[in-house]
């Protein structure tokens, strides 16, 4: 609860359970705010065995000032399809149990940008999403045509679940959709037919993205297997083609291929304006070309999550992979924000023998930060280096930065010298932890996190070489 907060100056103490508002009672965070929303409202809530009503004194549209401890008061709806690609499915064994939790609720859609097929969608669901407009939404279309939908679903629902689209479309709901591709069963003339099918019945549709099914070590399904480096450029190539016929018809791109694509086939990025404003940059759809706008100062500003719902939500937490991340000033064991060590490291003397500073990434963003840090000028002085880590816990074709987990980092930095100073990018981190659970205190080395975005990693380097290491 924020101290000086309308809930803390009303009394309300950590632990206790909030059951309505103004009598109303309430299934998620969405309506809570909504209740929340006005003046003066009053709050019943369970402490112990007492129910206390409580009218907390505050104008309309401002929050409360609580955090709740959860998105949905009632069970999220999980998925009744069964993807071939599911990543949920290829996980390891023994990681944390959200992990493993196969969300579709449209809720989860609008609060975190959770993509959701729409298959226990019902006409209840699109009269709240009509009536609140809970936009934007996000929805996997995967292919247009309903036999091959039902059949990557692995669920006959899937062949007709794409009516609510329609509906939403209709309804003035922003949407973005997405393609996860799988090589040789809605790539190439499937994910043209899936194009078409997105000009001919969706075309109001804000965004869609084509990313590539990740496979890791522990799949189960023999057809899955990642691209090869002439399937990723043929995507390319597709949507590329199909980017020219939208602007030509709609005035706008519409289709984007992800980041993976570019590196998979060894193009360039497109340029920043070819991403018209990055509507699904979390997703990977521009990445790598925002961070390098962002490291060499081209960019206005750092290309953030997506301001949404919880850009005014009381302190809803996310879960899952798409939990918050950790704040700008979150350091690791013992560094200040600016890189400058503190505490015990001061103490332990790593003020006087720092020689230098090590960036950690995955392995495809070692492939974009390796020509940004050639060009930064620290690096000629051998100050600064790369070190791409490998991902060993998924294994397959799993390379991005937020799929590290803590025992790939450790195993990595165990071999690094002492006396440098580590970065990691904090997309690697949900609520302080690795995918694994691991923490920062688990790794053999003091690490700095670092926001990812391009601003944050030069202004971290510059701190490291304006004298902080070498104190
Ligand atoms: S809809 Fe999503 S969560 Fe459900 S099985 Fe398919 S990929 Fe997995």
């Amino acid at each position: 609860m924020a101290l000086e907060s309308p809930a803390h100056l009303a009394g309300f103490r950590v632990g206790d359970e909030l059951l309505r508002i103004d009598g109303r009672a309430f299934r998620d965070v969405i309506e809570y705010q909504l209740l929340v929303d006005g003046e003066d409202p009053e709050v019943q809530v369970r402490r112990g065995h007492q129910e206390l009503f409580v009218t907390v004194q505050k104008p309309a549209g401002t929050p409360l000032g609580i955090e709740v401890s959860a998105a949905l008061f009632d069970r999220v709806r999980t998925c009744d399809n069964h993807c071939e690609f599911c990543f949920i499915y290829q996980l390891p064994k023994g990681m944390r149990r959200s992990l493993y939790v196969r969300d579709d609720d449209y809720r989860l859609s609008f609060l975190y940008g959770n993509f959701t097929t729409l298959t226990r969608f019902t006409e209840l669901d699109l009269e709240r999403v009509l009536t609140e407009h809970l936009s934007p939404l996000f929805v996997s279309i995967h292919s247009t045509d309903p036999i091959l939908r039902s059949r990557m679903l692995r669920n006959a629902r899937g062949a007709t679940s794409l009516r609510w689209l329609r509906a939403l479309l209709d309804g003035g709901i922003e949407v973005h959709g997405q393609i996860v591709v799988c090589p040789a069963v809605n790539d190439a003339d499937a994910l043209e037919t899936t194009l078409a099918g997105v000009a001919d019945e969706y075309p109001e549709l804000a965004s869609v993205a084509c990313v590539p099914l990740g496979v890791s070590d522990h799949t189960s399904e023999p057809e899955m297997r990642p691209h090869t480096r002439s399937e990723a450029a043929a995507v390319v190539d597709l949507v590329e083609q199909w980017q020219e016929l939208f602007k030509e018809a709609l005035g706008r791109r519409l289709v984007y291929a992800a980041d993976e694509y570019y590196l998979l086939s060894d193009r360039p990025f497109p340029v920043s304006a070819a991403y018209d404003g990055f509507p699904q940059h979390e997703n990977g759809i521009g990445m790598g070309r925002a961070f390098a706008e962002e490291f060499e100062g081209a960019a206005g500003q750092a290309t953030d999550a997506r301001p949404g719902f919880f850009s005014w939500v009381d302190g809803a937490p996310a879960s899952g992979y798409r939990a918050r991340r950790l704040p700008i000033t979150t350091i690791g064991a013992g560094f200040a924000p600016d890189g400058a060590p503190t505490g015990a490291m001061r103490r332990a003397g790593a003020t006087t023998v720092m020689t230098g500073t090590t960036v950690m990434t995955g392995e495809y963003g070692a492939r974009i930060l390796e020509p940004l840090l050639a060009e930064y000028e620290g690096l000629e002085k051998g100050s600064i280096r790369l070190l791409p880590v490998r991902n060993c816990f998924f294994g397959g074709n799993i390379a991005v930065t937020g799929l590290l987990t803590g025992s790939d980092v450790s195993r990595v930095l165990e071999h690094e010298p002492r006396d440098r100073r580590y970065l990691l990018p904090d997309v690697c981190l949900s609520e302080g932890r690795f995918l694994d659970g691991l923490t920062l205190a688990d790794l053999p080395r003091p690490v700095q996190v670092v926001p990812t975005d391009g601003r944050s990693l030069r202004r971290a380097l510059d701190a490291g070489c304006s004298g902080h290491d070498r104190e």
